[in-house]
């Protein structure tokens, strides 16, 4: 999504953004999800909430953790660094932007999951840093299941390949897939790649790759979580609905 779009859709939000509230933000969108979860047959803690706070101040965190978020998701290394030297560990930290070889010595060091592993090499990379700090990373491999040349991820006719050879990296552990699909501004539009991925993790998860486990499915964001867990997401990452409208575009 370019900016440009991402601003317009921020000012046309419907009213259910509105609300000022991070506290009432929170509950809403957890009862959400547990009704979401409940029509699929799970349990509502099965589904991971990652409240995505790139671009949030500070205090917005400390609230946000105080009413119960355990999990934040961020995509830039420098502010993340930033935010997590003075909130610390009482969550964990994802990242779910994309990464460039030269900052992954410091994602290595900062984050509890690397969402966004989208190539090969870039799964060596970090298996070499994470090696140095004695550390086995835990991580999601991104799938461009769009195929979309503005995204990242490796395609669906890859994946497996993939898997394979990460699995071969002693200090990567894969513990799932993500992707982002492609915008619709109709929720419903976005299933079949949600379903698409669902079928690829429940492909991954059948092929019993030592050392791959398919734990999570990182699916949805603000306006499309409900239709993501209808189609078998576990997690899901949640932005706007939570801390409101940014007002510094943020790339993905
Ligand atoms: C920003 C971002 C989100 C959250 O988006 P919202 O629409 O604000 O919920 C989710 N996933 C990724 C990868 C993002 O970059």
């Amino acid at each position: 999504m370019s900016d440009e779009h991402r601003v317009s859709l921020s000012s046309k939000l419907p009213y259910k953004y509105m609300s000022t509230s991070i506290k009432d933000n929170i509950a809403q969108i957890k009862e959400r999800i547990s009704n979401a979860a409940l029509k699929t047959g799970n349990a509502p803690e099965d589904i991971k909430l990652v409240a995505v706070s790139k671009t949030v101040s500070e205090s917005k965190i400390r609230e946000a953790i105080a009413c119960g978020i355990t999990i934040l998701g961020e995509n830039r290394i420098q502010e993340a660094k930033r935010k997590i030297n003075v909130i610390g560990k009482p969550v964990c930290w994802h990242l779910i932007g994309h990464l460039q070889s030269n900052k992954v010595k410091h994602a290595v060091a900062l984050f509890d999951l690397i969402q966004s592993v989208d190539s090969i090499s870039l799964a060596q990379e970090i298996d070499r840093r994470a090696k140095k700090l004695n550390k086995v990373m835990e991580v999601l491999i991104q799938v461009n299941i769009g195929q979309e040349t503005t995204k990242h991820g490796t395609l669906d006719n890859e994946l497996m390949e993939m898997l394979e050879m990460v699995s071969a990296l002693n200090n990567v552990s894969v513990q799932g897939l993500m992707a982002i699909p492609p915008f619709m501004s109709v929720p419903d539009d976005s299933r079949p790649y949600f379903c698409r991925m669902r079928e690829l993790f429940e492909l991954a998860s059948c092929q019993n790759i030592p050392g791959v486990n398919m734990r999570y499915l990182s699916l949805g964001m603000s306006h499309d979580f409900e239709v993501a867990i209808a189609e078998g997401a576990n997690m899901v990452r949640v932005g706007t609905a939570i801390f409101g409208a940014r007002h510094r575009a943020s790339p993905v």
